[in-house]
């Protein structure tokens, strides 16, 4: 009978950690369509800071960051680079992180112009006090939406909005192995 045993190292279940940024959760919703999938994942994985989990910040160094949406404000970069310290790899997950997205159509008029049809100016805009928040509490925006490689350094980018279940298993997969991720042309096109 054999009795190989495993190393320690080898043993170690690999930590993975996700966060939604500016987006909208739908990187996320496509984690979640692994179905049952997602066990085997459990299986092979612990959870740091996820919306999954609900953990607010990160608890121990881990293996894999995933990114969903790009930085629009103060507390969006914070986040980032919290995870770029915590974490060996950093996927930019979804169009939003990899190019900014539906979130950077702010970027093609300045941020003024976007507060003020937002807050004063917009058809639906109803704000006697004429104030725009400007509470502490909430994060400041940015000048623009940056797409996540231009804050911190990121390894991988899988584009997609969302990126399907599919390629999302396949990328986890190929990093968990230390592998390239196996995407056929079929699960990345988009024409
Ligand atoms: S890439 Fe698409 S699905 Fe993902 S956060 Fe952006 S808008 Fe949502």
């Amino acid at each position: 009978m054999s009795t190989t045993t495993q190393s320690p190292a080898l043993m170690r279940r690999k930590r993975i950690a996700t966060t939604s940024l500016a987006g909208c959760f739908g990187c996320h919703m496509s984690i979640l369509d692994l179905d049952e999938r997602i066990l085997d994942l459990a299986e092979l994985v612990e959870f740091d800071r996820s919306p999954i989990d609900d953990f607010k910040t990160i608890q121990r160094r881990s293996d894999v960051g995933l990114i969903e949406g790009g930085c629009a404000n103060a507390e969006n970069v914070a986040v980032l680079r919290e995870f770029r310290e915590h974490c060996d790899v950093l996927v930019s997950l979804g169009d939003c992180a990899t190019m900014g997205g539906i979130p950077a159509m702010r970027n093609l008029v300045p941020l003024e112009a976007c507060l003020e049809e937002a807050y004063l100016k917009g058809l639906s805009v109803h704000n006697p006090s004429g104030r725009i928040p400007d509470d502490g509490e909430i994060p400041l925006l940015l000048d623009r939406v940056y797409p996540c490689h231009e804050v911190v350094k990121i390894e991988y980018h899988l584009p997609g909005c969302p990126p399907s279940a599919e390629a999302i298993w396949r990328t986890l997969v190929g990093l968990l192995k230390g592998e390239p991720a196996d995407l056929p042309y079929e699960l990345i096109k988009y024409d």
